[in-house]
């Protein structure tokens, strides 16, 4: 057979292949650090990450090291039998955060999941709401994933539209916005405030100073549980271990996901103490391949490598030179630069032929990958690996992209 093309590739996709993506016209096949090499050869700098997954830096030795030696011993045997591994991460991750228990699960839909059946048994079991009563407020623009539940929870009709009918309990509420919190705390029903600490798909929506720590004591004062999904924010990704922690918010359920295994498989875990956690029995909640030993291993290298290279730190620093850059750029496409750490977003002025779309091709070609999202939005998260040396040069190809468009 003779040598494909990108083009076949891409074909091969879209023939063979859900169109539920529509993904730049790259094709990839090897990445180390901050770096991707599509299938010709050309090296890319990543700045998406794998949307956070890759905090990392693309196939991190310690990982893969962690990944092959488990994956020659045991890789899963379901819950139905102790392993192990299993304790020892359990023991791990729940150290590393400072909660009771961990619940393991694999997606950061499935541990969203995960926290809004945990929210809703407590609600039960411990706060006293009639069955089947409990709501729970969630956020205007949130993004949590794509199962049915989920999307339920969705302001956003690309997410939810078409899927009907919904899961009840949820009370919209806009985002960054403590009246309208304070308000919907009213209801004696409401058992938990589901928020992302920054809102990452909806473009890096990044809340005033402080709104997390008045949310949090709202909702200690109504007693409702304070639920952050850090499945995107968290990991080191916005120069703290979480995002919660800028504001000294400690969240009485934690969801995590992505970065929690480097991006070498899917990982995902609800951190809670025992008052909630040990509201789900035996049997009343699980998943076959959650807290599988191969899955223990490598979020126990993964999170190890966050701490030994200083990840946070490296993240909050290069993060101001990230910013500092960008607004440098006088481009009169560039309508605002936003972000925390290494989670930023550039908002573009949409123009014909000017579009973010365009400029995530003019990058592409210079050697930076980055997708646009909601048309007009681009986000810029590299592995957190990256040097000062390398983000510069970078920022020198993104610069060189956006002169395209003067
Ligand atoms: N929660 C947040 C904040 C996310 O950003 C995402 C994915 O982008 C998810 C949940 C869903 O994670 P997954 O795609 O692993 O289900």
């Amino acid at each position: 057979m003779s040598k494909m093309t990108p083009q076949d590739y891409m074909e091969r996709e879209s023939r063979y292949g859900a169109h539920n993506y529509h993904p730049l016209p790259v094709v990839l096949e090897r990445g180390e650090g901050v770096y991707l090499w599509d299938v010709e050869g050309k090296r890319y700098y990543d700045f998406l990450s794998a949307y956070s997954a890759v905090n990392q830096g693309h196939c991190h030795p310690k990982i893969i090291k962690a990944m092959c030696e488990q994956a020659q011993k045991l890789t899963l045997t379901s819950r139905a039998f102790y392993n192990n591994v299993l304790g020892e991460f359990e023991e791990y991750v729940t150290k590393f955060f400072g909660y009771d228990k961990v619940l393991p699960m694999n997606t950061g839909a499935e541990a969203d999941e995960t926290a809004l059946k945990l929210c809703r048994r407590w609600a039960y079991r411990v706060k006293g709401i009639k069955d089947g009563e409990a709501k729970i407020i969630v956020c205007e623009n949130n993004f949590h994933g794509r199962t049915i539940t989920v999307i339920s929870m969705s302001t956003d009709p690309d997410s939810y539209g078409g899927f009907g009918p919904y899961t009840p309990g949820f009370i919209k509420i806009p985002y960054n916005d403590i009246p309208a919190l304070e308000k919907a705390l009213q209801d004696p029903n409401v058992a938990g405030f589901l928020v992302e600490p920054i809102q990452g798909e909806a473009g890096v929506f990044v809340p005033d100073e402080g709104y997390l720590k008045k949310a949090y004591d709202l909702c200690k004062k109504h007693n409702v549980l304070f639920i952050a999904d850090e499945v995107q924010t968290g990991i080191a990704r916005t120069g703290k271990m979480l995002a919660c922690d800028h504001e000294g918010v400690r969240p009485d359920i934690l969801i995590l996901g992505k970065a929690i295994s480097g991006g070498a498989m899917p990982v995902s875990c609800v951190l809670a103490d025992d008052e909630i956690m040990l509201t789900i029995k035996p049997g009343e909640h699980g998943s076959t391949f959650g807290g599988n030993p191969l899955a223990g291993k490598v979020a126990i290298a993964a999170l190890e490598v966050v701490k030994e290279e200083k990840l946070a730190e490296n993240a909050e620093r290069l993060g101001k030179v990230f910013r500092e850059e960008m607004r440098n750029i006088k481009s009169e496409i560039i309508q605002l630069v936003r972000g925390k750490g290494l989670l930023n977003a550039v908002v573009i002025r949409n123009k014909p032929g000017k579009t973010a779309w365009d400029v995530c091709l003019a990058m592409a070609e210079k050697g930076v990958l980055a997708k646009p999202t909601h048309g007009n939005i681009i986000r810029f998260a590299p592995p957190l690996v990256i040097t000062e040396e390398q983000l510069r040069e970078a920022i020198g190809l993104i610069k060189d992209a956006f002169k395209q468009f003067e």
